[in-house]
């Protein structure tokens, strides 16, 4: 009994040195993926909640593992937060999402405006505004094209330091979306502080539209306020003809979900684009 007990012992040490291993071998070839032409940037549409019209689009990494095909943002972005590479990472993709919509415009792709994501660690960085400017400027692109969006938990972070920054921001023209609002601990006043222009509602409030009395109850609340505060709404995971009709209905200004696209490719927006229109 005892060797068969060292046995599992040394049975579940293996299987967590190999676990670790892997883990290592995942995080080394994360921190070589920007420059071996692994990330991609697939983009999201977003329709203007009363007519349909394109307004926009959210830009979201992808990783193209040579042998483990496309890894989810979901996998990678929290080993990239903790291996210290996430700055990198997003940097790469507001200077890829810059570099595309200037393609898309120089081109005649009417895709108004395109949506960054930047991470907690990005958004407090004392020199961003500085970086996404620059970034901007080599690429030629208005920072009117370019919108980012953080999170209710980045945010929340460091408030003042999120009002500052923000005022920052909007000093350059750039306008910026709280993501996931209403997952996080913000409380409802912290809206009227922080100088934000676009309001994200959390597709887990959107999920079980328009059936579920309470979500719909949040969802209008929320829409509500954020109106009365001059912020534009989008909702976010818009799966059904029923939950567009009951946010249009709202007075969501935008609306993004696999209802009209799932996040694509670059060139397969263009050809979504197309028949979007026609
Ligand atoms: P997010 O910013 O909340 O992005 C929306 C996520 O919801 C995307 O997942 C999108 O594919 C998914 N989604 C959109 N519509 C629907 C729908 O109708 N139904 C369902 N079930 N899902 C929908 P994705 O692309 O896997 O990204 C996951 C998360 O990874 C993002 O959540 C964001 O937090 C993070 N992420 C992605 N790209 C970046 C990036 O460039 N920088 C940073 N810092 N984070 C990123
Ligand atoms: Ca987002
Ligand atoms: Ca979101
Ligand atoms: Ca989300």
């Amino acid at each position: 009994a005892k060797a068969a007990g060292r046995n599992t012992f040394r049975f579940y040490d293996e299987a967590m040195n190999r676990r670790a291993r892997l883990r290592l071998s995942f995080e080394a070839d994360l921190r070589r993926a920007a420059a071996r032409g692994q990330l991609e940037l697939f983009y999201q549409p977003q329709l203007r909640g009363d007519d349909g019209a394109l307004v926009g689009a959210e830009a979201l990494l992808r990783w193209r593992h040579p042998e483990r095909g496309l890894v989810s943002p979901l996998e990678f972005i929290p080993v990239a937060e903790e291996a210290g590479i996430i700055a990198e990472l997003g940097e790469w993709a507001l200077r890829e999402a810059a570099r595309q919509i200037a393609d898309w415009r120089r081109r005649g792709v009417a895709v108004p405006r395109v949506a960054v994501n930047l991470s907690a660690r990005q958004f407090h960085a004392p020199d961003l505004v500085e970086r996404v400017t620059r970034i901007l400027a080599e690429a030629e692109v208005p920072s009117a094209w370019i919108e980012l969006e953080i999170t209710e938990s980045t945010a929340m972070q460091d408030p003042a330091g999120a009002v500052r920054m923000l005022q920052r921001l909007r000093e350059h023209g750039l306008e910026v979306a709280m993501d996931d609002f209403g997952t996080g601990h913000s409380s409802l006043g912290m809206l009227r502080t922080l100088p934000i222009d676009v309001l994200k509602l959390d597709r887990s409030f959107v999920q079980h539209l328009p059936a579920s009395g309470t979500d719909a109850a949040v969802a209008t609340a929320v829409v509500t306020l954020a109106r009365q505060l001059g912020l534009a709404v989008v909702a976010e995971g818009v799966e059904t003809p029923a939950q567009r009709a009951f946010l249009a209905d709202l007075g969501c200004d935008r609306l993004q979900g696999f209802l009209f696209a799932r996040p694509l490719p670059a060139a397969e927006v263009e050809a979504w684009l197309l028949r979007h229109r026609g």
